[in-house]
């Protein structure tokens, strides 16, 4: 592993290896991603991007490698126990409660809130937390719609504010987290995407965000990269085959050549405000 680690460890994924059955979707993947970045894990269909995540949210057990949160391997936990430690995750295709509203959702997730019954009255503090957390990715006016009623680019932004509220803090003291968005803008239109990846970067670098936040997010196209993400590792046949900046990897000849094509330019201006 190329990557330094700095003195608080933030996520650490060593020699991760997945197979299923015959297909080795990952093979032996090291990176690491502090507290404050904005990584973007990208590479083309069928790279083991998703995968990756699935061992590090612990929906998929790794065949072989260690997957380590602050110091602390989370390779025999559950999804759920490794949310309480800070790892929240959106999917590919959004998941939300459609027959809820939009605050429930957000409300739901909070932790502290009986799933049971999320319907319960909750104490104004809580609900006000919702509505920030609405409020932070622009859906402050969809409060009271149902989840179905929303289009598809205002259920990615709900599920991310679905994310942020299972990160929340259950008592007192708030502790860094790691956000891994699966393809956060796929499905979107050209203009949407833009304005969703903007959002993704001020999730890490917002002087007015709150949490001490690592966001791990793939993506399998370039313009969703430059401006946003810090650093970009390119995930091809299940190894990392390279990573740096967003205009280091565009550059990168074999990433060129197997990946973006060599006729790619990107065109400032285009996809970033
Ligand atoms: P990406 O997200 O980069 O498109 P995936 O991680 O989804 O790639 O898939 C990597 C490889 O693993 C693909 O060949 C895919 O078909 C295979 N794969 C992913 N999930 C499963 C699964 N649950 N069962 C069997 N094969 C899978
Ligand atoms: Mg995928």
């Amino acid at each position: 592993m190329s990557e330094e680690q700095g003195p608080l460890p933030g996520l650490e994924v060593r020699d991760l290896t997945k197979h299923f059955g015959g297909v080795q979707a990952v093979r032996g993947v090291g990176f690491a991603v502090q507290a404050g970045e904005c990584v973007a894990l990208i590479g083309p269909n069928g790279a083991g991007k998703s995968t990756t995540f699935a061992c590090i949210a612990g929906q998929q057990a790794p065949s072989a490698g260690q997957v380590l949160w602050q110091g602390e391997l989370l390779n025999a936990l559950l999804p759920a126990q490794r949310l309480r430690r800070g790892i929240a995750r959106t999917f590919q295709v959004a998941q939300t409660f459609e027959a809820l509203t939009v605050l429930q959702n957000v409300q739901l997730v909070l932790p502290g809130v009986s799933v049971l019954s999320p319907l319960q009255v909750l104490d104004p503090q809580a609900q006000q937390l919702a509505r920030d957390l609405l409020a932070r990715v622009g859906l402050q006016e969809q409060a009271a719609l149902d989840a179905r009623s929303l289009p598809y680019g205002a259920k990615k932004r709900l599920e991310l504010a679905m994310a942020l509220a299972g990160l929340e803090p259950q008592t007192g003291v708030r502790r860094p987290g790691l956000l891994l968005l699966d393809e956060p803008a796929a499905g979107l239109a050209p203009s949407e995407r833009a304005a969703l990846m903007h959002l993704v970067r001020s999730l890490t670098h917002d002087a007015s965000a709150k949490a001490q936040l690592a966001v791990l997010y793939t993506e399998h196209n370039m313009d969703a990269v430059f401006g946003v993400a810090d650093r970009v590792l390119v995930l091809m046949e299940g190894r990392i085959a390279a990573s740096g900046t967003a205009e280091a990897v565009a550059a990168n000849e074999m990433v060129r050549s197997h990946y973006l094509g060599r006729a790619f330019h990107h065109r400032p201006g285009v996809h970033h405000a």
